[in-house]
């Protein structure tokens, strides 16, 4: 998993911040249960999320996005993931040509949509790799 701030608009309206600090990992990792339902809705970008809402609470809890064929990731708010004491340092600011303010640090800022999607894809990748050379079942014969 790999955590990163999103300025893009969704994110800033749905967390009333100026940006969404998240945790990205493969959708098939994650197992949401516990709390209550969950509405999705769905955006027309290129690579649509699914948003995943409280319902009781109005909160982001979980977006899924398919990024390649076959590849689905899991964003979810780092502040679920901290209780869970999976917290990775961020990587990068994407969408940040929405920022709403200049944040002041040394990690890399992504100011375009492809780059702030390329970012992500490069990450996950980098993620799968990782797996790949690590644990040799990964790929499903
Ligand atoms: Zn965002």
């Amino acid at each position: 998993m790999f955590r990163t701030y999103c300025h893009c608009t969704f994110c800033q309206a749905s967390t009333g911040k100026a940006y969404a600090d998240d945790i990205i990992t493969l959708a098939k990792d994650v197992n949401v249960d516990g709390g209550g339902a969950i509405t999705f809705t769905k955006n027309k970008a290129l690579f649509p999320m699914q948003r995943g809402i409280c319902q009781q609470c109005n909160a982001p809890v979980i977006s899924y996005s398919t990024i390649l064929p076959g590849l689905k990731i899991a964003v979810m708010p780092t502040q679920l993931c901290i209780p869970l004491d999976i917290t990775p340092k961020a990587v990068a600011h994407v969408f940040y040509h929405r920022k709403t303010r200049e944040i002041e640090d040394k990690l890399p800022k992504f100011n375009s949509y492809f780059s702030s999607q390329l970012v992500t894809v490069k990450f996950v990748l980098l993620l799968l790799y990782k797996r790949l050379t690590t644990h040799k079942s990964i790929v499903k014969e």
